[in-house]
């Protein structure tokens, strides 16, 4: 059903007191090492609500890579699409504070490597796949290219995160663009100055996108297309870790999509299973089976 290109990425967390200025060390935690990346957690979170889900994406022949594969597989996913060397696995080293505010350095290591080679060597993976789902932490022209492979009569979904302007050629082809108020704003840059959020999704919408989705945290989400802005109602929980829960929200969209749904059911239905995966600690780990998802 569904086909995510993206990054893969040990997260590697350790609690501290306060965090170490230049030239200066601290004691912390001990150090717990989570599968993680946009592309992985969107793979997973797809696989757990039932898709049919297959992975492209590149890491290294090390432990973190092995650690990646097992959770993939460990959820359902197909990891033909999964290439091993050419770099470390990417890493994000997180350090958090007991207020909760975390400070992160990503190194993409393999995800850097995800060459646009490596799209047109998936081609079967494309053909079988009624949904595409991208982000851009692996190089913009590998995103490109998977917006080029796209099968006949595919959808292609894209989560801009981290955002960077987009080429017009990858705007096009999203359907839709998935963004929270802060990837709406860089993308957007100095026209987003000002306005709701709807205006935001106008303004994106007219960039090129066939349809935009702008997700609002807590206050659930917008979906614009030609037959104009709606309001997905946010679902009320008691939320102790929001990571994670946009990837599992563009999942859910993309597989409901893939399975014929409208839009603005499909958002509702990705609103849902966001709101179960902030319920819930970690990334990967809060992410909701369809069974979860109807007892909300
Ligand atoms: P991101 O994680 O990319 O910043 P959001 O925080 O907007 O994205 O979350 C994605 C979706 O998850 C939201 O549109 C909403 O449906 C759901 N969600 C996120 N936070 C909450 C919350 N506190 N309560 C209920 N739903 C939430």
């Amino acid at each position: 059903d569904l086909l995510v290109v993206g990054s893969a990425n040990a997260d590697l967390v350790i609690g501290v007191e306060r965090r170490p200025g230049a030239g200066e060390t601290v004691l912390g935690s001990d150090l717990a090492v989570h599968p993680g990346g946009k592309g992985a957690n969107q793979a997973v979170a797809a696989a757990r609500l039932g898709a049919r889900t297959a992975l492209l994406a590149r890491v290294g022949d090390d432990t973190h890579g092995r650690l990646l594969l097992d959770a993939q597989r460990a959820s359902g996913v197909d990891t033909v699409g999964v290439l091993v060397g050419g770099a470390p696995t990417g890493v994000a080293l997180i350090t958090v504070d007991p207020s909760g505010d975390n400070s992160i350095v990503v190194s993409p290591g393999a995800n850097a490597r995800l060459t646009p080679g490596d799209v047109r060597a998936a081609a079967s993976l494309f053909q079988a796949s009624r949904v595409v789902s991208a982000q851009l932490e692996i190089p913009l022209e590998t995103v490109v290219e998977t917006v080029r492979n796209l099968a006949e009569g595919s959808r292609f979904v894209l989560n801009p995160s981290p955002p960077r302007p987009l080429p017009t050629e990858v705007l096009a082809a999203c359907d839709p663009l998935i963004v929270n108020e802060h990837e709406a704003k860089v993308i957007l840059g100095d026209s987003a100055v000002g306005g709701s959020p709807e205006d935001r999704a106008r303004i994106l919408l007219a960039k090129g996108p066939r349809s935009v989705v702008v997700t609002l945290g807590a206050e659930g989400a917008l979906v614009a297309s030609a037959q104009g802005v709606t309001r997905v109602a946010p679902v009320k929980v008691d939320a102790v870790d929001t990571t994670g829960a946009g990837d599992a929200f563009t999942a859910a969209l993309a597989w409901r999509l893939g399975r014929g749904a409208a839009l603005t059911e499909a958002a509702a239905y990705a609103a849902r299973v966001g709101a179960v995966a902030v319920t819930r600690e970690g990334a990967q780990a809060s992410f909701p089976t369809a069974a979860e998802v109807e007892a909300l």
